[in-house]
This record gives structure tokens, C-alpha cells and sequence, in this order.
């Protein structure tokens, strides 16, 4: 029987008893309950990474307009601002994460990591990552199946999915995904790597979820590089050993009590927070009345 990612102390533990990695736990997972072989798992997660990389780079050198206007080209914009505020690999880094989520916001090709709405973040903290620390590809796809136990985990004691739990359980994991991905690349131990999860998700309880107009683009597009900012100071404050405080299983489980308890206006219903503003009601009606306009006649009856 492979361990079902329940917990992140059981993880933990069965890697320890086994004597495994805790991305040989992930592995033996996806083969054994998914019935996958060794070389599929690697082929696909190789696949996934050009997609992210791809992502990025259509991101920031195509056009990247999404059909209601809200979304135009603000990846490329952040990207060739002259002064970076703080260094232009910030820069870099949140720049790629709005092209990834641009292209999803325009209809183009992501890998949802966790979920679409979420799915600027790992490309641009990997990306950025790599370029900076020269990360081979091989450790990059290892970090990846690492995070998707984080994210298997979060998924079980919480959830991954803003109509669920808000926008914590969208960006809030997938910068978990990324934070500990970070710490992976870098040496860090399981500890580390957990301490760092704890710390993002800390960081991001109580997002809620509110896209104006229903669709995933704001505030979706720029709360992907507030995340990717999130994972990569959690990995930092993670690498020097600052505790949590609040064990990652504690943190994730509060995670799930504050989305139980949330208002379902807050839940990707476009009825409260940023969507019921003044102007997200007037955005949204227009988005509304535009596609009524464009449907065929014989649809409109
Ligand atoms: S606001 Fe809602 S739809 Fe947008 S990224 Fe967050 S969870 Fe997804």
C-alpha cells in the first residue's frame, strides 16, 4: 500500500521508515494508485515544463488582450519598466508569473498548477529560479512532483479550488507549491521545505474569492505574482530555519476551517469583494450585454 498523502507529518514519516525521498514517495504514489510507469511520470512532467515555459514566453512577447479588456499586456509592461523596485530579477520573476496567467486569461495553453486560475505562479517562481541558480531541468521536474504532494496534501485536509475554500486554497497552495519547490531546489531539507509551506500558507489564509465579472482575471492575474512574491520570501524565511510556529498540518487544517467558513459570495460567484464593487457591476453588465450581442440570432430566444 503507498502512502496516501493524508498528511504532511505522515509523509514525512513514511519517507523516513522507507528510507525514500519524498519525491520517490510521490513517485511510488502516481505509479502505484495511478497506475502510471516511472518513464510516463518523468515524459509528462517534461511535457508540463515546456508548456510553463512556454507560457511565459508567449506571455511576454505576444499580444495578450483577453476578450473583456480587463487584461492588456500588463506582463510585458512590468517587464520593460526601466527601474525595478527591487532588482530585476524581482522584476523577472513578476513579470513571468502575469504572462503565465495571461495566457490563460486569453485562452492560451497553461498547465494548471493547481488550477488554471493559479496557474502563473509555478511557472514564474521555476523559471526565475532556474535562470537564477542554474537548476538543472532534472531537479526542476523532482521539484515539481515534490509540489504536487504538497498540493495532493492541501487538497485533502483543505482544498485547491476557490469555488470551495476562496482564493487561499487557488493561489494559496499553488504558492505552497512553489515555496516548496524553492527550498527543494536549494538544498533544503524536509523540514525546511515544510516550514516553508507552513509560512506561505500563513501568509495567504483568508484570501477570498471574487473575480469581477466571474471571469479569472482580476484580481486573479495580479494575485499570481503577489503569490509567487509570497513563495519565494517563504522559502527564504524557510532556508534560515525560522519556525512556522504553527505546524504545516495545523496550518493547512486552519486553512480548511477559515474556506468552511466563508461566505459563499466569497466562493467564485462574482457576488461580493471585488465583483460587487460599483465598477465590477458595471464590468460586469457590459461583458454581459457584449456577449448577448455576439451570440447568433437563433440563439437568442
Ligand atoms: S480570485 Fe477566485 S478565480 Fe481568481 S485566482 Fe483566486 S480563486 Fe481563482
Amino acid at each position: 500500500m503507498a502512502f496516501l498523502f493524508e498528511s504532511f507529518a505522515s509523509w514525512k514519516q513514511y519517507s523516513t521508515e522507507k528510507n525514500m525521498s519524498l519525491v520517490q514517495v510521490v513517485v511510488e504514489y502516481e505509479c502505484t494508485q495511478k497506475n502510471r510507469t516511472e518513464k510516463e511520470i518523468w515524459d509528462g512532467l517534461a511535457r508540463a515544463w515546456d508548456v510553463m515555459k512556454d507560457a511565459v514566453q508567449t506571455g511576454l512577447t505576444e499580444d495578450m488582450t483577453s476578450r473583456s479588456g480587463m487584461i492588456n499586456n500588463g506582463a510585458k509592461k512590468v517587464y520593460n519598466y526601466p527601474t525595478p523596485v527591487l532588482s530585476k530579477e524581482f522584476q523577472n520573476l513578476i513579470s513571468r508569473a502575469l504572462a503565465a496567467k495571461e495566457v490563460n486569461s486569453c485562452m492560451g495553453r497553461i498547465v494548471a498548477a493547481p488550477t488554471a486560475g493559479a496557474s502563473g505562479i509555478m511557472p514564474g517562481v521555476l523559471y526565475t529560479l532556474q535562470e537564477i541558480h542554474h537548476v538543472d531541468d532534472k531537479k526542476i521536474l523532482e521539484a515539481m512532483l515534490l509540489a504536487a504532494g504538497i498540493a495532493l496534501i492541501m487538497e485533502q485536509k483543505a482544498s485547491i479550488a476557490g469555488a470551495v475554500g476562496g482564493c487561499q486554497a487557488e493561489t494559496g497552495t499553488a504558492a505552497a507549491m512553489g515555496s516548496g519547490a524553492i527550498v527543494y531546489c536549494m538544498g533544503g531539507n524536509t523540514d525546511q521545505i515544510f516550514n516553508a509551506v507552513a509560512i506561505t500558507v500563513q501568509c495567504m489564509l483568508g484570501l477570498v474569492c471574487d473575480p469581477v465579472a466571474g471571469l479569472v482575471e482580476v484580481p486573479c492575474v495580479v494575485r499570481n505574482a503577489s503569490a509567487a512574491a509570497i513563495a519565494n520570501s517563504s522559502a527564504q524565511i524557510g532556508l534560515a530555519n525560522v519556525s512556522s510556529v504553527i505546524p504545516v498540518d495545523e496550518v493547512i487544517e486552519a486553512m480548511g476551517e477559515i474556506g468552511a467558513s466563508m461566505e459563499t459570495r466569497y466562493k467564485e460567484t462574482a457576488l461580493g469583494g471585488l465583483a460587487a464593487t460599483k465598477t465590477g457591476q458595471a464590468i460586469s453588465k457590459r461583458v454581459l450585454i457584449r456577449d448577448i450581442e455576439v451570440l447568433p440570432d437563433e440563439e437568442v430566444k
